[in-house]
């Protein structure tokens, strides 16, 4: 969209093996829901009125802090590509979807790229001036205790495409879901209505808080600098004050900034409760009175975080305290109010149950009905079905020897690790030199604390759309074919 409206290439190819749209939006099931409300997940422009535009016209009901299902953002990505295909041909401009899947980038003289496709017949290889990797995020992970299993009929590496994972659970079973966050919400929610009994289980046995919307980060500026200070108390090396010290630093400064923007006491916005139950029904109460207000937050210290790490060399050269970045994740990450409400109702119902544990031991057989029997430390249980809900792997794009770039890799490679500039462009440690490839989404993940939701990845598209056209015409000023993934 950005490059047909910035009129800046003369061909654009879209090189994905999936459709427009991708896995999470690909969601077929209108039970699994966004998680973020409709005025922070237009894809034309950060924070526009597009995407209930859009609702408005293809007759949705929907207000900007209702949260739609998935498969519906799905849909407004696919009518917009429609749109902006029938734009680019009216401007002359050449646009291709190839299915295929980008395996390396190899440079080739005057500044142009070789793209090596795999397994594509008609395009073995394409040629462009310039590429835009996102590549979003990678395969689930899969936690390597489960690795032996990963093929068993009943186990399932992510809960994606949920349609597959619904008609191979067989009927009234007992699932146990490795994980407690968003992944593993939808796997419950959608698993409880279809009748059967859920067990999840992660490390922390802890729930994502529970916020009813965001607010954009102009409304909330935070000062970077108090944040600067706060994030080099924490030092990997343990050169640093005690964990305590560094803690009671980081309440204080929230409270403070809390205080700044909220007339709500910074007691009424959290819950101190610890059992999973009594504490999600505290904090839907919260949400359901609008005393959430550090949601309003949210963005502006994601934003103001991902621009301080990408000052450092490396997201964990300095960072927050392992212990409260973890708790920080859990609001940051939390969960919109409706998905929470129908979590604690099945909770009520006793078909969930969310458990604390790492698994120790597992025993799987090929016997239909309770073939799993997962031990972890604290309990066991006897499981017809397993689902890993752990999350997915982030890409870890290097140069070879021979100086190409390798995108097929999930494997992190210190060696000729690509180097993100601030314009998200790309530069080849190897040679030192800036490439005309820009990064944008999970790609950047070593060099931000997330860009996983629309509103963070829409800004990084237009920063890296910005600053191509900056080199075009810096440049000789021909025109360009570019590539997105
Ligand atoms: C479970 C889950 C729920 C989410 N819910 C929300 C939400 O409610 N709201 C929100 O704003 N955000 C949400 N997000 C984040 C959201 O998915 C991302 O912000 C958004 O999808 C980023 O878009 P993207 O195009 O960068 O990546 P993606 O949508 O992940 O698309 C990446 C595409 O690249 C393709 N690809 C990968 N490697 C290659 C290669 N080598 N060659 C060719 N193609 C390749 C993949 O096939 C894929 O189609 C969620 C994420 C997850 C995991």
């Amino acid at each position: 969209m950005a490059a047909v409206q910035n009129r800046i290439a003369k061909s654009i190819y879209i090189i994905d093996p999936r459709p427009i749209g991708g896995m999470v939006f690909g969601a077929t099931d209108d039970d699994i829901m966004c998680n973020t409300p409709v005025d922070v997940s237009s894809i034309d422009r950060a924070y526009s009125s597009d995407l209930l535009d859009y609702l408005k016209h293809v007759g949705v009901d929907a207000a900007d802090s209702s949260y739609v299902p998935r498969r519906v953002i799905g849909d407004y990505i696919k009518y917009n590509f429609r749109k902006y295909l029938q734009e680019a041909t009216r401007s002359g401009i050449n646009v291709l979807k190839i299915d295929s899947s980008c395996s390396r980038i190899n440079a080739l003289s005057r500044g142009r790229y070789e793209l090596v496709l795999s397994g594509h017949t008609v395009w073995p290889t394409i040629c462009a001036t310039d590429v835009i990797l996102c590549t979003g995020h990678g395969l689930p992970k899969v936690p390597l205790i489960f690795g032996p299993y990963s093929e068993h009929f009943t186990f399932f590496r992510s809960p994606y495409p949920e349609a597959e994972m619904l008609a191979k659970v067989p009927a009234s079973s007992d699932v146990l879901i490795i994980g407690s966050k968003q992944t593993a919400m939808d796997a419950t929610l959608l698993l409880c209505r279809e009748g059967h009994r859920v067990t999840m289980l992660s490390p922390s046995g802890e729930l994502p808080a529970v916020r009813r919307g965001f607010a954009p980060s102009y409304k909330f500026p935070i000062e970077q600098s108090d944040l600067r200070e706060l994030i080099a108390l924490w030092c990997p090396d343990g050169s640093h004050l005690n964990d305590r010290s560094i803690r009671k630093k980081y309440l204080l400064y929230l409270a403070r900034t809390l205080r700044r923007f909220s007339n709500t006491p910074v007691s009424r916005q959290f819950s101190k409760l610890k059992e999973t139950r009594e504490r999600l029904s505290e904090e839907i109460h919260i949400a359901d009175d609008y005393n959430c207000r550090w949601e309003d937050l949210i963005i502006s210290y994601v934003d103001a975080i991902n621009s301080i790490y990408f000052d450092c060399k490396e997201v964990n050269a300095h960072d927050f305290q392992p212990g409260f970045r973890r708790k920080m994740m859990r609001y940051i990450a939390a969960a919109a109010l409706p998905n929470a409400k129908k979590i604690l109702k099945h909770i009520g119902n006793d078909v969930l149950a969310v458990k604390q544990g790492n698994v120790t031991n597992i025993q799987a057989s090929q016997a239909d009905g309770k073939a799993w029997k997962v031990r972890w430390d604290g309990g066991e249980g006897r499981f017809d079905a397993v689902v890993c809900a752990t999350g997915f792997q982030n890409h870890h794009y290097y140069f070879d020897d021979a100086g190409a770039l390798v995108l097929d890799s999930h494997h992190a490679s210190a060696v000729g690790r690509i180097d993100i500039a601030h314009d998200l462009s790309i530069r080849n440690p190897r040679t030192n030199k800036r490439e005309n490839i820009w990064v944008t989404g999970s790609a950047t993940h070593h060099r931000i604390l997330t860009s996983s939701a629309i509103f963070l990845s829409i800004p990084q598209v237009t920063a890296a759309m910005n600053s191509m056209v900056n080199a075009v015409y810096e440049s000789l000023g021909g025109e360009h074919d570019l590539v997105g993934k």
